[in-house]
């Protein structure tokens, strides 16, 4: 035992004091050291002569070697791999300095961006909220009561400590809470991130992100939801794309319908992205129902008001034409990179 702890001794002295006239001077270091006939494998080989009571301890001083091994390998490879001889030269302070990558914006956050400074031009502005809810901010004051089936269509997670509490399942519950503080008129959108139990799958997460907007004011109608909306999708995606309505049901807007674009795959031919309809439905809307208007504390006899909500991954989508919206949240570079807009 003694003897192997000198020999590791002299091995960690080596390997500290290690230097090379090879080319690759960290090859020629793997190679003495953690190759597989290098000198720690022949070391941990001394182990079957231990005695039992003392392989523990022998185990750990070896596994100590290995990691001071590993280290000053890695070393190595780093300055091989900058071109950097291993004896230091003088430092010359003149020679310019190494560029860092500049990194690129996620491209949800780019189209949420975009979608955010389309609607600031219309005078909406950002509203937030929180992520874990109450169940009356996240469906309640809706129009969604207990019980009411359309909860189905939305499977929560809730908090196992606390039922009453859940991850919200849209963004709603900030035009909630904005439309409570009773400052109108309202002009908001609200973008977020936002959790369903769904199965993972190539068109669905367990988390998305959306974007909802409310406008409250005096004698706001139909007609004014569908030029905001006009303008939006020019804007989002240019002035060639056509627009339909079609009725829709939702808790918490009457009338409701749901937006669908041409589709940008196949220009309205029909292709597999729209499912050979030459359409894609890209968000629902409608005018915010008087129940919600009430449960708010806003009286409905006096103001009017509009909301949508669109999901950011199928805009992103189809803007970009991505096909599995896994690919988000795999943080996979190949694939991140290539979205610009570092700003
Ligand atoms: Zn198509």
């Amino acid at each position: 035992m003694d003897d192997l702890l000198k020999l590791v001794e002299n091995s960690k002295e080596e390997i500290k004091s290690f230097s090379s006239t090879e080319k690759n001077p960290a090859e020629a270091f793997r190679i003495r050291f953690l190759g597989t006939k290098g000198l720690i494998k022949s070391l941990m080989g001394e182990m079957k002569n231990i005695s039992a009571e003392n392989r523990k301890q022998m185990g750990l001083v070896l596994n100590d070697l290995k990691l001071l091994a590993e280290k000053k390998h890695e070393e190595l490879v780093m300055m091989n791999a900058k071109g950097q001889p291993l004896i230091d030269k003088a430092l010359d302070l003149t020679l310019p300095g190494d560029t860092l990558p500049l990194g690129s914006r996620h491209p949800i956050s780019i189209v949420r961006n975009r979608i955010v400074s389309i609607f600031q031009r219309l005078g909406f502005g950002v509203a937030e909220g929180p992520e874990i809810e109450d169940d009356w901010h996240n469906f309640t004051a809706l129009n969604l009561p207990e019980n009411h089936p359309a909860r189905d269509m939305q499977d929560t997670f809730y908090v196992s400590q606390n039922p009453a509490w859940m991850l919200r399942t849209h963004t709603s519950n900030v035009q909630v809470r904005e439309m409570e503080k009773g400052k109108l008129p309202i002009r908001i959108i609200c973008p977020g991130r936002v959790y369903r139990n769904e199965t993972i799958s190539a068109r669905a997460h367990c988390f998305f992100h959306q974007v909802e907007g409310l406008y409250i004011a005096n004698n706001v109608s139909f007609a004014d939801l569908k030029q905001t909306l006009y303008f939006f999708v020019n804007e989002m995606f240019g002035e060639k794309i056509k627009i339909r309505f079609r009725p829709s049901y939702f808790p918490f807007t009457e009338p409701s319908a749901e937006m669908d674009i041409s589709c940008l795959i196949c220009g309205g031919e029909g292709c597999n992205v729209c499912k050979h309809t030459g359409w894609v439905e890209i968000l629902g809307c409608g005018m915010v129902h008087p129940n919600v208007l009430e449960n708010c504390r806003i009286d409905s006899n006096q103001y009017s008001g509009f909301a949508f909500g669109m999901g950011i991954e199928r805009i992103t989508m189809l803007k970009y034409q991505i096909k599995d919206l896994r690919l988000f949240s795999e943080n996979d570079l190949r694939f991140l990179k290539q979205f610009t807009s570092a700003v």
